[in-house]
């Protein structure tokens, strides 16, 4: 089959370096009766150290080059879906399910989110993704980072940064670092409504610069919190923001 030349409209860096494909491998520390979902598998860099370890394996991949060159493989434990991961239909897998891969730059957040929302049918995820974005999420209140992605997700999820991957790691290498975090669906998720979370988390952090007061003046007023809204949304734990939508619903 003729050489892949990576599409950049895909986010294709494929993983070149066998020492952090390793790692990679052992932070996801695959049991053989694992259900797992790759995401992005590419040329198959994790795809084929998973198979080794596994009676079955599910993998995502939109670019039908790839597709060909997995299907090529022609490995029995191996079930290849060719299509968009923020498409496709998930009841196609069976649930529960762990998911991995070395995701798409370009479109991590929207899978990050989409995942979110489907979090009752994952035990954990393991991905690679920008540094700074991982970063971002991880970033606890008070720091210049944190937002609307750090409180989304930290009131649905325990996370951790694992390590960071140099761009050499890579080929073609991106231009920026990268870093594994592992997610997993908290128990006693701390919020329960997240449609009403994610509005309030957006217009907290629409204006970072701005209070909350100012922020949020069409949903609630300091009288309906005991959240004091002369803050800026930075200062908010996510409990905090979790209190502000339960008094924000309690006025709807
Ligand atoms: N897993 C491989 C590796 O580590 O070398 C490839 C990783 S590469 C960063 C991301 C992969 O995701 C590419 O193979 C790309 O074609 C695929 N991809 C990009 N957008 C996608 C989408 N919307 N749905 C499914 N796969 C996608």
């Amino acid at each position: 089959m003729a050489k892949h030349i990576a599409r950049k409209r895909f986010g294709q860096n494929f993983l070149a370096d066998d020492k952090i494909i390793e790692q990679i491998i052992k932070t996801i520390a695959a049991k053989k009766n694992d259900n797992i979902l790759e995401i992005g598998a590419g040329q198959g860099a994790l795809t084929l150290p998973l198979l080794l370890r596994l009676e079955r394996l599910n993998v995502i991949e939109i670019d039908r080059d790839l597709v060909k060159l997995l299907n090529s493989f022609k490995h029995k434990n191996l079930t290849v879906h060719q299509a968009d991961v923020l498409k496709f239909d998930l009841s196609k897998i069976p649930a529960p399910m762990r998911i991995v891969g070395n995701l798409p730059y370009n479109i991590s957040s929207p899978i990050l989110l989409h995942f979110l929302a489907h979090r009752d049918k994952i035990i954990d995820m393991t991905f690679m993704l920008q540094k700074q974005v991982v970063e971002r999420i991880t970033a606890k209140n008070g720091s210049k980072i944190y937002g609307r992605l750090s409180v989304i997700l930290q009131a649905f999820f325990e996370m951790e940064m694992v390590f960071t991957v140099p761009p050499e790691a890579f080929s073609p290498a991106p231009k920026v670092d990268s870093a594994i975090i592992y997610l997993k669906p908290l128990k006693k998720p701390l919020a329960k409504n997240i449609y009403l979370l994610q509005k309030i988390v957006k217009a907290a952090f629409s204006k970072r610069r701005k209070t909350l007061r100012n922020c949020l003046k069409s949903l609630l007023i300091q009288e309906q919190t005991s959240i004091e809204l002369s803050q800026r949304a930075e200062m908010l734990s996510v409990a905090d923001f979790v209190k502000l939508t339960n008094d924000y619903e309690k006025t709807l």
